[in-house]
């Protein structure tokens, strides 16, 4: 069981991280060379993902966004793109799946390590009105896996 104080300490990294890759997105850009895309628009807060993977094989060579919103829409796609990019395709759509588990149905994280820094976005899951801004990306992943063309 946490103590109060280091869940505390523990928030505040994670809003740092995640005001850091707000403000600093990585894997942001276009990908010319892209074989899968998804667009993802969150209408409640006007959040726009656009994703482009690079998959060659069954393994996410390369995985960039672009799009605009708030902080923790961007900050998500950025940490995604990352978590994603050298995976295979089988665990891009698991590390979904877990996302999804934890962020939407609520499920606990506390067991499963795998999700790593993305830890930092499960916390949205205290602000129902924000959850879409944390899995627009996600979904887009997930659209972007599924479809077979560019
Ligand atoms: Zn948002």
């Amino acid at each position: 069981m946490r103590k109060e104080s280091s869940r505390m300490d523990l928030q505040d990294l994670y809003q740092q991280t995640l005001l850091d890759h707000g403000k600093r997105p990585r894997n942001f850009g276009p990908l010319p060379e892209a074989t899968h895309r998804a667009e993802g628009y969150n209408p409640m807060c006007g959040d726009e993902v656009r994703l482009a993977l690079l998959v060659e094989g069954d393994v996410v060579r390369e995985a960039r966004f672009e799009g605009c919103g708030c902080a923790i829409s961007q900050a998500s796609a950025s940490m995604m793109t990352q978590a994603v990019k050298g995976q295979t395709v089988v665990h891009a759509r698991e590390l979904f799946d877990r996302f999804h588990a934890v962020v939407v149905r609520g499920e606990d994280e506390a067991s499963d390590d795998d999700l790593g820094p993305l830890d930092c976005l499960t916390g949205v899951r205290q602000y129902p009105n924000r959850i879409k801004c944390a899995t627009l990306a996600w979904h887009a992943l997930k659209d972007a896996l599924e479809g077979e063309r560019a």
